[in-house]
């Protein structure tokens, strides 16, 4: 198998030796890590194809990769499978400003596709702390959120079409950019969260946004959770250029500025923070301002309308997980809830996680303006799951889901019946089943 596989991508990108494959078989967070025989790049759609048939003939199994920044460990090799990296497709096609679309290929880092879209004066509407590694081909595979989900949805919702190769080598092709085509189904929405169980993604096109000329950021400071939430909801209500809503408490703030060394937002401690993004095409400084001023609770703010004055205040947010990483390797477990849930899962989630692991530490930050909590714990070890088993638990009891926008993965398949019905379950089954027969798509993740 190996020297077909060399046969069809050229020997230099077939990566044996355990020092250069080191790195693609752990995975970001140091919790998930493996093993495989060879790191496979190809260079294409024909490549990617003729890999799949190798291995499909041969039944060796494959997990893709794109940056390998997914935190639920489905982009690691578990039991010795083979690695399909997917960085070397990076082609960017030119801005079609027409259609307000691109076409990006699989290994194109968001970063990068964010620049290509802002030369053209365009964006792209997903965005992530991870964004200079993670890939347009990963962000489709998990459907990735981000930060600005609340204005222009997750990845999903950019996608007009993908192009594809299945487990058997054949190749679906749907680039042509057609915001309307009603005939049947949806391939690349289904391909959306698939976590490569189903396809290997080889490009896609997405839509873009217009780039707006104004942003404002406003750092918020509250005594509590139950103050920051409620300022949440009225934000949202009140300011209708809002695109980001973040949320993380003072324990969060000290561990970034201790791991980063950085100074404080404010003179004084406070329990929570919210940080909102304002973004248009006329300012929505005013607009943020008079309903920061109608806030009942906010203790201080503080407001950063360019670039070069946002980036600290959006640091204390998005260093959260590299300052965990340093204290870590930490349990990831990003979920979900219901608008009226969140007040008592942020009550009860620290005694419920002290239940099982009395000297675990509790992060708890995330997208606040989407319902959905990163809950972070460290002290505990990689393979001990009673912190997971109890916290997916009380996420099922409110309502929520046990995965907001990571995905399932490796991290939490045997979760997945708590807020997935036996019916749902089944059809994911029959998916699979009749689109990778043979089972050697990322056999380890999602499905139980
Ligand atoms: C600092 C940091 C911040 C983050 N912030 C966010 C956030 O705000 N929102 C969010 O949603 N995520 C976030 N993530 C998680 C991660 O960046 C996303 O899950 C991202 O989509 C993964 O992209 P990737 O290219 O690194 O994919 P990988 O990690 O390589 O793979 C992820 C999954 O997709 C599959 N896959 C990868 N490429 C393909 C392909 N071409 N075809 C088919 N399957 C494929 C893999 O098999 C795996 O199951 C963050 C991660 C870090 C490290």
């Amino acid at each position: 198998v190996l020297d077909e596989l060399r046969n069809a991508v050229g020997a230099d990108h077939v990566l044996t030796d355990p020092d250069v494959v080191a790195g693609y078989v752990i995975d970001w967070t140091g919790r998930f890590r493996g093993a495989t025989p060879a790191v496979v790049r190809p260079a294409g759609v024909d490549e990617v194809a003729r890999v799949l048939q190798i291995c499909a003939a041969a039944r060796v199994p494959v997990v893709p990769q794109g940056g390998n920044t997914g935190l639920v460990g489905g982009s690691v090799p578990q039991h010795g499978e083979v690695v399909l990296s997917l960085r070397r497709l990076d082609r960017l096609g030119p801005v079609d400003a027409a259609a307000a679309q691109v076409t990006a290929g699989a290994g194109v880092t968001l970063g990068r596709l964010q620049e290509h879209a802002h030369a053209a004066g365009w964006e792209y509407g997903v965005d992530l702390g991870a964004r200079d590694t993670a890939t347009v081909g990963g962000t489709v595979a998990t459907n990735a959120g981000g930060v600005h989900v609340l204005r222009y949805g997750s990845t999903r919702h950019q996608v007009v079409g993908v192009q594809a190769v299945f487990a058997d080598g054949s190749v679906i092709d749907r680039l042509d950019g057609l915001e309307k085509d009603n005939t049947g189904y949806d391939l690349g929405g289904l391909l959306c969260g698939s976590e490569g169980t189903l396809a290997v993604v080889t490009a896609a096109r997405l839509r873009l946004v217009p780039r707006p000329r104004h942003v404002v950021v406003a750092l918020l400071a509250f005594d509590d959770v139950d103050d920051a939430l409620a300022a949440v909801g009225a934000l949202r209500r009140a300011v209708d250029a809002l695109r980001a809503l973040e949320f993380f408490e003072q324990r969060g703030v000290d561990l970034v500025r201790a791991q980063m060394h950085v100074p404080p937002p404010f003179p004084e401690d406070h329990g929570a923070y919210v940080l909102a993004e304002a973004a248009g095409g006329t300012d929505p400084t005013e607009a943020l301002a008079d309903a920061v001023d109608r806030l009942a609770r906010v203790r201080d703010v503080a407001v950063a309308t360019d670039a070069r004055a946002a980036a600290p205040l959006w640091q204390y947010r998005e260093a959260h997980s590299e300052a965990i990483n340093l204290i870590g390797p930490p349990h990831k477990l990003d979920v979900t809830l219901p608008a009226d849930r969140l007040a008592p899962f942020f009550t009860r989630i620290r005694g419920t996680v002290a239940a099982v692991a009395p000297d675990a530490q509790v992060w708890l930050f995330g997208h606040a303006g989407d319902g959905n909590v990163h809950v972070n714990v460290t002290g505990v070890e990689p393979d001990d799951e009673r912190v997971t088993d109890v916290v997916l638990r009380f996420v099922a009891e409110l309502h929520g889901s046990i995965s907001a926008e990571h995905g399932v993965g490796v991290a939490k398949r045997q979760w997945l019946h708590l807020t997935r019905s036996p019916a749902e379950l089944q059809a994911f089954r029959a998916i699979k089943d009749a689109l990778d027969p043979a089972g050697i798509l990322n056999p380890n993740v999602l499905l139980p």
